[in-house]
């Protein structure tokens, strides 16, 4: 059975970035009628935190993406630590004493001799005796001892993919504070959950390298890997730092509608348009991860605006009605507001700004040129309330007496009575006026 993971750690919010791996591997186990877990990497106790899992769900549900079950690292120290051991037995597990400033000076000693910086395996010399005496000053951490040869995959969106083992350190998946480290963590996982197809962003193809041999060395079946590109901002530069401001509860927060964030990523960087969808079952239905390509993909937060803004036009009454009375809009006045409004905001937190203009009445813009026209034309406008007659009979009368007429007409009007140039039809404006400033 397919069976994909999203893996976040739980230690800040979910961003875009984020959310392009789950939907990939939530697309891909839903197509297949597979399933979808939730794995909470959350092997460093400083740095994971309970609320910030709490927080990785609920913007998971808030999209609709819901797992088939949720897996904590935390919960499974034992297992790792068996993997560790069977990795001993075997010989492919080493104990290593540098500390972090001698492993700096090596690299740097590399670097300067033109070498790739890649860990010189010294540790494997040490005798018994050297690791005793060296444990007493220090613990030591533990590495994998990789076989030096090619590892080669058929990645799902790079195509065939090579890496020489030797030009990479062997990893350290043990330190020496006994904390467990992502990679074997993530491997003993994806083993024993029967993971069949990982996607994850390209800065985890070196990763990708060593957990296959690794996964070989402990005797579990290898999945399938794709590595999508990084996204980047509109202009291709690094989005790396920006991304704390593109959480994806700052989204919500900001009104973006999940349909439209999802109907984006689901097809960005993809050969395939971006339209927006209706339903998961959409998304699903076309989803297709060979499609995507290796380029950084560029993200523009704008776009998920007009997106966003089809959504909310396309909504019905019902689902907008809590909130618009919430406003305070009279419930016979409701239903007309909607109309009037709808195809007139972006967010729905626009309807407020709406609400406002028609309760409290616009500042009136009048233009000098038009000073005269205007009063004439508010001397006219009988009292309220207003139906959806009374813009047709009373532009008609300001016509015959001003001998004003098309847009010199209506727009001193509009713009008297709204405060702006461009907004809905004002024969549906007219009768939600609650207060006519430009009257006086
Ligand atoms: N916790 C890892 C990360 O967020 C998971 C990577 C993976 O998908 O294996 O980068």
């Amino acid at each position: 059975m397919t069976t994909t993971r999203f893996a976040p750690s739980p230690t800040g919010y979910i961003h875009v970035g984020n959310l392009r791996t789950a939907l990939f591997n939530y697309l891909i186990a839903r197509k297949a009628g597979g399933q979808f877990i939730l794995r909470l990497d959350d092997t460093d106790p400083e740095r994971s935190s309970e609320a910030y899992a709490d927080a990785i769900k609920e913007d998971l549900e808030w999209l609709g993406l819901t797992w088939d079950r949720v897996e904590k690292q935390s919960d499974r120290l034992e297992r790792y630590e068996a993997a560790a051991q069977e990795l001993r037995d075997m010989g492919r597990f080493y104990e290593c004493f540098e500390t972090p400033t001698e492993l700096d000076l090596k690299r740097k000693k590399q670097l300067n001799m033109g070498k790739p910086p890649v860990y010189d395996r010294s540790a494997l010399a040490l005798s018994d005796k050297e690791k005793a005496a060296l444990r007493v000053e220090r613990a030591g951490h533990w590495r994998f001892l990789l076989d030096q040869s090619r590892i080669e995959w058929t990645d799902g969106i790079l195509g065939e993919l090579s890496i020489d083992a030797a030009s990479v350190s062997d990893p350290v998946l043990i330190r020496g504070d006994g904390q467990f480290l992502y990679t074997l963590a993530s491997v003993c996982d994806d083993v024993d959950f029967g993971i069949t197809d990982v996607v994850r962003g390209s800065d985890h193809v070196t990763n990708t390298a060593t957990q296959i041999q690794i996964i070989e060395a402990l005797g579990g079946t290898v999945p399938s890997f794709a590595h999508h590109s990084l996204l980047t901002g509109p202009q291709g530069e690094a989005l790396s730092k920006r991304l704390g401001t593109l959480a994806l509860r700052d989204l919500r927060e900001q009104g973006v509608e999940p349909m439209a964030l999802l109907s984006l990523m689901a097809r960005l960087g993809s050969s395939d348009p971006i339209e927006l969808r209706s339903s998961m079952d959409e998304l699903v239905e076309g989803f297709d991860l060979s499609k995507f390509g290796a380029a950084p993909t560029k993200f523009d937060v704008q776009d998920l605006f007009p997106l966003t803004a089809r959504i909310n036009a396309a909504r019905s009454f019902d689902s907008v009605k809590e909130r618009i009375a919430k406003l305070g809009v009279p419930g016979e006045l409701a239903e007309q507001f909607w109309a009037v409004t709808r195809e007139n905001i972006t967010v729905l937190d626009d309807l407020n700004a709406w609400w406002t203009l028609f309760s409290e009445g616009a500042e009136p813009v009048i233009a000098e040129e038009d000073a005269e026209f205007v009063a004439e034309a508010m001397a006219l406008l009988p009292d309220g309330p207003y139906d959806s007659e009374t813009w047709g009979k009373w532009t008609a009368e300001v016509k015959a007496a001003t001998g004003r007429k098309g847009r010199g007409l209506f727009m001193p009007l509009r713009k008297a009575l709204t405060g702006q140039s461009h907004g809905p039809d004002m024969g549906a404006v007219l009768p939600l006026l609650q207060v006519i400033r430009a009257k006086g």
